[in-house]
């Protein structure tokens, strides 16, 4: 096990990895802007170090200072938290160039589940259902057009490099489509430098259901169950719930077992999380498709904890410091129910 991490990140992420690692015995530092030089997350570490200007692009995403501060206070290893440059590959390849370890996966395993398109192609070839729908390389819009028709109205063309609701239009008629993807493509270029976009059937009365998976470095993966986040606002979620309502034990293993695979289709290692799309169509029953793979703690982890008893963070900190999964998946259990609501 490590003695001393750095925690890249701020605020309650940043005090929920202390505490941890507190109960561990590692040492931590924090590091801080500016604006956070008396914040809480600074007095829950051990050392702290400062890197820069209130603006996250002048401190928390400056990784060079980030990686200095490591360097110059003894820390092995960096926790990311969530945000920031928890998905960021370059980052991860970056700490193991200075000779530290990035507390997640992979960068090969970030990198293939960052974009939409791309890890859905991924999937296909894992086996691991889809929603119907194109997630190929060509963008001519009379051929995306000419998709959608072949999907079925309505559809949702989805930002390939999107996140967090952004870069999402539903289109309910072929007359609407060519408009809904010309602002679809704005949108994705100004917020996330790509207009690449997905063509997907737009499940009606849909549920999102997530698996949390972790991997370890002796080839171990299991799935934690799920959190259901069907309860949104403009495609964000706003309630965090586990187990799901209604959720069947075959149903569970089924989904369990294709998030085990879509982690292993791309050798993943730590926690992640599987996100699913659930229909229930009108004649009964649940279908599952993914959606994609969010490859680091999420903020609603804490359900998951509530039932499983079980600390994630502690699970992380384990796995990057080489250590098998503490748990097989026969060992793992489901008591009680958790919600969280944002
Ligand atoms: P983001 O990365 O922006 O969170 P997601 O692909 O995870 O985007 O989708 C966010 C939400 O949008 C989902 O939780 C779901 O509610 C809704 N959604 C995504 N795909 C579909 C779909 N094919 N049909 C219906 N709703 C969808």
């Amino acid at each position: 096990m490590f003695t001393k991490i750095l925690i890249a990140n701020r605020g309650e992420i940043a005090c929920r990895v202390a505490a941890t690692a507190r109960r561990m015995g590692v040492r931590t530092v924090a590091v801080y802007s500016d604006a956070d030089a008396s914040a809480k997350h600074v007095a829950a570490c051990d050392e702290a170090v400062h890197i820069g200007g209130s603006a996250p692009k002048d401190s928390y995403l400056q990784w060079q200072r980030i990686l200095d501060a490591a360097k110059a206070t003894g820390a092995q290893a960096i926790h990311p938290g969530y945000g920031f440059l928890s998905e960021n590959e370059a980052f991860a390849n970056a700490c193991a160039e200075a000779g530290l370890v990035f507390i997640g996966p992979p960068a090969s395993a970030i990198q293939a589940m960052g974009l939409k398109a791309e890890s859905k192609r991924l999937m296909e070839s894992a086996g691991v259902p889809l929603v119907p729908g194109y997630h190929g390389a060509d963008q001519d819009p009379q051929m995306l057009q000419h998709e959608a028709d072949r999907i079925g109205y309505p559809v949702l063309i989805k930002a390939s490099a999107g996140g967090g609701g952004k870069g999402m239009r539903a289109v309910e008629k072929a007359e609407d489509f060519a408009a809904a993807l010309a602002s679809c493509k704005r949108e994705a270029i100004n917020s996330f430098g790509s207009d690449a976009v997905l063509v997907e059937k737009y499940a009606q009365r849909p549920r999102h259901i997530e698996i949390q998976v972790f991997g370890d470095t002796h080839g171990n993966c299991v799935y934690l169950f799920e959190r259901d986040c069907s309860v949104q606002r403009r495609h964000q979620k706003v309630l965090e719930e586990a187990p799901a309502p209604g959720m069947t034990p075959e149903l569970r293993q089924q989904m369990g077992l294709a998030a085990v695979a879509a982690a292993r289709a791309v050798n993943y290692v730590g926690a992640g999380t599987v996100e699913f799309i659930v229909e229930q169509p009108p004649e009964g029953g649940m279908r599952f498709y993914f959606m994609e793979m969010n490859t680091r703690l999420q903020v609603e982890h804490p359900v998951t904890e509530a039932i499983t008893g079980l600390d994630l963070v502690e699970w992380q900190l384990r796995v990057a410091s080489g250590e098998p999964l503490p748990l097989t998946q026969e060992q793992l259990h489901i008591d009680g129910h958790a919600i969280e609501a944002r």
